[in-house]
């Protein structure tokens, strides 16, 4: 249903999530927008900006001051919680996201949360930013957190290649992983929302191109209810890849909305969704935001709007490299839309 009246982007982007009435489709994104002309609009920069919590406000408040985006999402990087936990991290540099050297955790019993993890340069850093972001823009813009699920925490703690075959050949040493690590994501999600998140992202890479949907149904659905419960704000899932055979599920998982990727067809993400959450997502970003250009954007917001898509904006973290005028164009495709209906 279409308000009559203007909404400002916390509204709008928070009533789409429920699945409410809005002014005009919210555009925002569950995993990072930030770009290397954005870094250099801002002065701020990666990696520092990765542990600095006001270098990564200022960047991060870039999707609404500089993209006019409803949402501003803070945690550009996977490894927040994996370099406190003691992986080895190649930072990368301001073209480059970081990512995983290690796995160093071999069995369920060596995971143990530091004391201080909440302390640690990363997570800090994350929960100074979201602190400040929610003071300078909490009363009109939709600040979002954003942590890891326990799935993926495997995949950063233990191995990718171990943890997935482990999935048919170790069950239970995959189930007592994941429990474990579930409290990870209980204990640094609660701490966002303790510093001002309104909306909670918990990225869990169990994707279509890796596992099955019954892998998903069988050591993962129940997980989620439990996170969904007992972290109790807001929430939405991302995982990206092809994951409609799994949508079903994900609809009954607790999450008030899935960011999903343009693997899956948006017309066939809403029905298999059916109602039950929002969705949010899922413009391309190889083809369509980094190299297409923006008429190719407008098109592929205009289809995404028309299947009923809640939320619009990029399908996953946008490449560095990615043009501004592209990222911009969702809003401006947005707009537009809504003035000819
Ligand atoms: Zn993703």
């Amino acid at each position: 249903m279409i308000t009559s009246y203007r909404m400002t982007p916390k509204r709008r982007f928070l009533s789409a999530l429920f699945g409410g009435r809005v002014d005009r489709t919210p555009v925002g994104s569950a995993t990072s927008v930030a770009t290397v002309e954005q870094e250099e609009m801002t002065g701020c920069y990666f990696p520092e900006a990765h542990v600095d919590g006001v270098k990564m406000a200022h960047l991060a408040a870039g999707a609404y001051e500089i993209l006019g985006y409803d949402c501003i999402m803070p945690v550009f990087s996977v490894v927040a919680e994996s370099a406190a936990l003691g992986c080895e991290i190649d930072w990368g540099d301001k073209e480059n996201m970081p990512i995983n050297r290690s796995s160093p955790w071999k069995e369920p019993e060596d995971v143990v949360i530091p004391d201080d993890f909440l302390e640690r340069p990363t997570t800090k850093a994350c929960l100074d930013a979201i602190k400040i972001l929610r003071k300078t823009y909490g009363d009109r813009v939709a600040i979002m957190g954003k942590v890891m699920g326990p799935w993926t925490l495997a995949y950063h703690m233990h191995g990718i290649q171990d943890f997935l075959m482990e999935t048919i050949t170790e069950p239970e040493k995959v189930r007592l992983f994941l429990t474990k690590l579930k409290e990870i994501t209980i204990l640094f999600g609660k701490a966002q929302i303790e510093a001002g998140a309104d909306v909670l992202c918990v990225a869990d890479h169990a994707t279509g191109d890796l596992v099955s949907a019954k892998t998903y149904f069988d050591f993962l659905l129940p997980l989620h209810k439990e996170l969904t419960l007992k972290i109790g704000c807001p929430m939405v899932l991302h995982i990206c890849g092809n994951t409609l055979d799994r949508m079903k599920y994900i609809a009954e998982s607790g999450f008030d909305c899935f960011h999903f990727d343009s693997k899956v067809d948006a017309k066939d993400a809403v029905k298999e969704i059916d109602g039950k959450i929002s969705l949010m997502g899922n413009v391309n970003n190889p083809e369509v935001l980094l190299n297409g250009n923006p008429s190719e954007v407008s098109e592929k917001v205009a289809y995404a709007l028309r299947a009923g898509v809640q939320i619009v904006g990029p399908e996953c973290a946008v490449p560095l490299k990615t043009p501004l005028e592209n990222l911009k164009e969702i809003v401006n495709a947005v707009e537009s839309f809504f003035e000819c209906v």
